[in-house]
């Protein structure tokens, strides 16, 4: 199978197979307890946060690991709307939000929610966070750095520096841009998510970086007294290799880059009427997010699955709940063009000849597609 749904998840390095099998057989003791064999895991647990933290260009002492970028981001929401100081003060989140961010928000902010709009290439413009900000002085302003659907690179690093300037928090949900791009900058942020198997580490393991003590579960003074639960450190220790595989592997090479831009040319050659969102803009080297000519998008998917392609219609958490994507909505589509939508998302493991061929299997797929419309045309004749 050629795999691509890697903004969904990815596939563990061998070396991360390694490094948890190895720490859940010799580091298996409690991070907390007292003892030798204990401490030897504490020590291992705080060189993971020192060898993450700076490598992200954070503080270490700021970060905390969490179960993944889902709890990080309930984290910071749900600390936040409890702070005394902040009650009654509005949310400004983009529109395209994850939805742990998004419904999160709507949860605790109920009817203090603005959005921030974006435009039909599914990107935030500046100049209207900006009109919001000065409009509705938020409390707090939540932006993803890159789209899970689109891969449609977001002004982070701008809003970062209006929040400063403004004295509000500013949380990015970094989850898509980690292990992609550039890792440095984000300590502009107050506080950032990222989640390992998003760079070819464990599931159920992540971080939040915070410039200040966001304390979230209650009942064990773990992780500075913020996250209380025993530490899983042969998944923190895997994330740890997987955070240093994928850091030497960037920043990707041009010819890389080149496989998508090259599979867009082809797709749209081949397949006249298909139109890929966000085109125009900056986006994740490894994201295409095709709005195809016909045909439900399920219909696609199972077509490929047969001819050896894994691919989604958009983001995983979404499909779950077999609702339409919120995105769509959002850049203007109609519901059936919403239906249309596909998303290939490469990575590190994938290789040139997947994507020359991956744009042959589409075409195939089409085809079957009609073939299977018009037999059924008959059928029902
Ligand atoms: N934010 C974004 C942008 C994501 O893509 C995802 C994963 N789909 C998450 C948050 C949630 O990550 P996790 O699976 O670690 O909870």
């Amino acid at each position: 199978m050629a795999y691509f749904d890697n903004n969904s998840t990815t596939r563990p390095f061998p070396e991360v197979l390694d490094a948890v099998r190895s720490a859940s057989d010799s580091l298996w003791a409690n991070p907390s307890s007292p003892h030798r064999v204990g401490s030897q895991v504490r020590v291992r647990l705080e060189q993971a946060r020192e060898e993450i933290g700076h490598s992200m260009g954070v503080d270490p002492a700021g970060l905390t690991f969490t179960s993944g970028a889902t709890e990080s981001n309930n984290a910071v929401l749900g600390w936040l709307a409890n702070r005394k100081s902040l009650s009654g003060e509005t949310a400004l989140v983009s529109r395209i939000e994850h939805p742990s961010v998004l419904e999160t928000a709507r949860h605790l902010f109920a009817n203090r929610i603005e959005y921030i709009p974006v435009n039909q290439d599914g990107l935030v413009e500046m100049g209207k966070v900006e009109e919001l900000c000065k409009q509705k002085r938020p409390t707090i302003v939540s932006l993803l750095a890159a789209h899970n659907e689109t891969g449609v690179l977001q002004p982070w690093k701008e809003v970062a520096q209006l929040c400063q300037e403004y004295g509000i928090w500013f949380h990015c949900d970094a989850t898509q841009w980690m292990g992609k791009l550039d890792p440095q900058g984000f300590d502009l942020c107050s506080s950032f998510s990222f989640s390992a198997h998003k760079f070819g580490g464990p599931k159920g393991v992540g971080g939040m970086f915070s410039h200040e003590p966001v304390s979230w579960i209650r009942g064990g003074g773990q992780e500075k007294e913020q996250r209380g639960g025993t530490e899983n450190l042969p998944a923190i220790e895997g994330m740890r290799i997987a955070w240093r595989q994928t850091c030497n592997k960037l920043p990707i090479k041009q010819d890389v880059v080149a496989w998508k831009e090259n599979f867009e040319s082809q797709i749209k050659q081949d397949l006249p009427g298909v139109r890929i969102i966000g085109e125009k803009v900056a986006r994740l080297w490894n994201t295409s997010f095709l709005m195809l000519p016909d045909f439900d998008n399920l219909g696609w998917v199972c077509k490929l699955d047969k001819l050896g392609y894994s691919l989604s219609t958009g983001s995983a958490c979404s499909t779950a709940r077999k609702e339409a994507s919120e995105l769509a909505g959002a850049i203007g589509l109609s519901y059936e063009n919403g239906g249309r939508l596909l998303r290939v998302s490469s990575w590190l493991n994938t290789n040139e000849l997947e994507w020359t061929n991956l744009a042959g299997a589409l075409v195939q797929a089409h085809a079957e597609l009609v073939e299977d419309r018009d037999q059924s045309g008959v059928v029902t004749l």
